[in-house]
């Protein structure tokens, strides 16, 4: 039978040889019968693995739990978006950062309170209605190593969250600290510098997840139809290794995935470099070709932007979305401001590569400039 008595409020804890009794202050009945829970999910997961075959080691203890789950907002835990606190059942308040992320209609559900590194985060789960929009506008977006992503209106992004000098140096010291083959234990210093590189790789992570979460918010919330290839971003991980860990380009994609209304996937087979935006005349580029012309109407493109545009036109006529509304320069050059402003993102419009549809108005419309 399982162990089930919620109202624990002493725990033996294992000192060394011995056990110590401690008592168990701090986690309300309801964190306890989490805990309790993940505990026996985690188990049973663990037999489903061994009845398909799966090698599954021993149960062992940890020494310490890093996550909590919350379970009910506004009982085992409460935001105070307004004095930026989070009050939480049997440990009371905390100042908190970062709850502007929050949107603003919003349903808060479930929470996870996770230690990582020695610093503390909540993770919250909330249901936001996905953004209506009903402009009927459409977006092709490709995916690239060299220029992360280039939208079919022009528009070009690049962003690298680089590995810091910090986290250089740091891996530097722990290189040359010393390990110990039997205990297999690295030294006391070796173990504090490896927490403080662990520490800055999860603040680059957290800073990649932004910026994606910031481009995709932008695109789903001004575009019904977002269409995208389906490439093999693992394949290029192997091939690129560093530049796309170091963007996390996959990363956005099911980011966007999740936001947009009406994703539109094309499959990863399909042509779309090559392909020339003004004509439609189709030839062979070498991954060299940044910039091409086309043969039959002598037109200069992007290569990423033009595969963009394929891109939206191949999504649109496989889901035979009919009709939709052209990007003008002013969105164009209001996404483009929007792009500049987040932190690490270098946004511009590509030389000679605009939208066809753009091209016909742009006469009287001011012009975007090249940043
Ligand atoms: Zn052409």
């Amino acid at each position: 039978m399982p162990y089930r008595d919620y109202k624990v409020n002493k725990v033996n804890v294992k000192v060394k040889y011995k056990f110590e009794e401690r008592e168990l202050k701090f986690l309300s009945s309801q964190m306890k019968q989490y805990i309790i829970k993940r505990l026996q999910n985690n188990v049973k997961a663990l037999h489903e693995l061994g009845k398909k075959g799966k090698k599954v080691g021993k149960i062992k203890y940890i020494k310490s739990l890093h996550s909590i789950f919350l379970m009910q907002y506004g009982n085992t835990y409460t935001l105070d978006i307004k004095k930026r606190t989070l009050h939480i059942q049997g440990l009371g308040d905390f100042k908190v950062i970062g709850l502007e992320q929050i949107p603003n209609a919003c349903d808060i559900t479930t929470a996870n309170l996770i230690e990582r590194n020695g610093d503390y985060f909540l993770h919250v789960t909330v249901y936001v209605p996905k953004e209506e929009v009903h402009n009927r506008k459409a977006i092709g977006i490709y995916l690239g190593v060299k220029d992360q992503i280039a939208f079919s209106n022009g528009i070009k992004v690049n962003y690298n969250v680089e590995i810091s000098k910090r986290v250089k140096k740091l891996y530097k010291v722990f290189s040359r600290s010393q390990y110990n083959k039997e205990t297999k234990e690295r030294s006391k210093r070796g173990q504090k510098v490896l927490a403080k590189i662990k520490k800055e790789f999860a603040h680059e992570n957290n800073q990649k997840k932004d910026i994606n979460n910031k481009i995709a918010h932008y695109v789903a919330a001004n575009y019904v139809f977002v269409a995208y290839q389906n490439d093999p971003i693992n394949e290029w991980q192997r091939l690129f290794g560093r530049r796309i860990y170091q963007t996390s380009i996959g990363g956005f994609r099911d980011t966007l995935k999740r936001k947009v209304s009406t994703p539109l996937e094309v499959g990863r087979f399909t042509k779309t470099t090559g392909i020339c935006m003004y004509c439609g005349y189709s030839l062979h580029l070498n991954l060299s070709e940044r910039v091409f012309k086309c043969p039959s109407c002598g037109r200069v493109q992007d290569r990423d932007v033009s595969a963009a545009y394929a891109t939206k036109y191949e999504g649109l006529s496989l889901r035979n979305v009919g009709e939709t509304l052209a990007d003008d320069d002013a969105s164009t050059s209001s996404m483009l401001e929007y792009l500049k402003s987040i932190p690490h993102v270098k946004a511009s419009i590509a030389g000679e590569a605009r939208s066809p549809e753009q091209t016909d108005v742009a006469q009287e419309a001011p012009s975007v400039k090249v940043g």
